[in-house]
């Protein structure tokens, strides 16, 4: 079924066309017309699923029919557990919103940057991406209003709840109105995801995506059994033999992240950690230069909780 099929209008379609989305995800052709019947939804997907514009979508298609935001009552609020994912977000949201005819305006707000700019842009913000607690910092202000919220989507409900954000997310739960749409996604079901399924969704259609659906193209994966100490030169002789050009390791912990940049650095490749401890301008620029590919290898902390 074609994305002209789902009930989206047109100022969404062309934008799809131009991204060459030749056909919905599975994802999408389940999620676009349940979430547009007001349905509330449990999606089971990983990233690559396409659930970013499973839900995206059908938001931007329901906000055209209703009246632009004035004030600082949201209407659409999306919680996601990191900084860059709110930023991934926020611009899936500006990319599919840029042929909508009236205005929308989309903003995402995240900790570790200063408060008071994010402050001055919540007046007339209709769909706000944030991670829990920056988000409360901006209610206790009065910056943003949340008792008119009529869609919330929890994105990597997982990953919040493995960083320890089930505190923030029940503070902020008590703050929305009873009567709204709720879209809930998660890699994992554990108990804790069932916990806050149980707690939001009501008669929820439930989509599954197993692995073997997700389009992850062109990724061969290969296991090297071998001694710690050879790590770095194999990681350092794979990336100069196969001319690897865009690479992200990652590794279990922050000092590792400097050291593996350290070593590669050493040896002349351009190489820069990501993680909590560098300042979010370093982690935003590292980014920026990691996915335009000015930068060859980023170094993460892989953490699981
Ligand atoms: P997500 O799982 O939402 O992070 O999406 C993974 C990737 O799939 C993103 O780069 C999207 O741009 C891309 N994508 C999403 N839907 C489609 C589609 N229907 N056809 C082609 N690419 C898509």
């Amino acid at each position: 079924m074609p994305f002209s099929s789902l009930g989206l209008s047109k100022a969404l379609i062309e934008v799809i066309a131009e991204q060459n989305y030749a056909q919905p995800y599975p994802i999408q052709l389940e999620a676009i017309p349940a979430i547009l019947k007001g349905k509330d939804l449990l999606g089971i997907a990983r990233t690559g699923s396409g659930k970013t514009a499973g839900y995206v979508l059908p938001i931007l298609e329901m906000l055209q029919h209703q009246e632009p935001t004035k004030n600082r009552y949201i209407k659409t609020l999306v919680l996601v557990p990191s900084r860059e994912l709110a930023v991934q977000v926020g611009e899936v949201f500006q990319l599919f919103a840029s042929r909508i005819p009236r205005k929308v305006k989309i903003r995402a707000v995240f900790g570790g940057v200063s408060v008071n700019p994010q402050m001055m842009q919540m007046i007339g913000t209709d769909i706000l991406v944030a991670t829990p607690g920056r988000l409360l910092d901006l209610v206790s202000s009065n910056a943003v209003k949340l008792s008119k919220v009529n869609t919330l989507v929890v994105d990597e409900a997982d990953k919040m709840l493995n960083l320890g954000f089930k505190e923030e997310m029940n503070s902020i739960f008590t703050l929305l109105p009873a009567e709204r749409q709720n879209l809930l996604f998660s890699a994992t079901l554990s108990n804790e995801v069932i916990t806050i399924k149980e707690l939001l969704l009501k008669d929820p259609g439930i989509i599954r995506i197993d692995e073997e659906d997700t389009y992850i193209e062109h990724i061969r994966q290969v296991g090297y059994y071998i001694e710690n100490e050879r790590k770095g030169p194999l990681l350092r002789y794979l990336i100069k033999k196969e001319n690897m050009q865009q690479v992200l390791v990652f590794v279990s912990s922050i000092k590792r992240a400097d050291n593996v940049v350290n070593k590669l650095y050493i040896n002349g490749i351009d190489a820069e950690a990501l993680h909590s401890e560098r300042s979010q301008g370093g982690r935003t620029t590292a980014l920026k230069n990691f996915k335009s590919g000015k930068l060859r290898v980023s170094t993460s902390k892989f953490s699981i909780r």
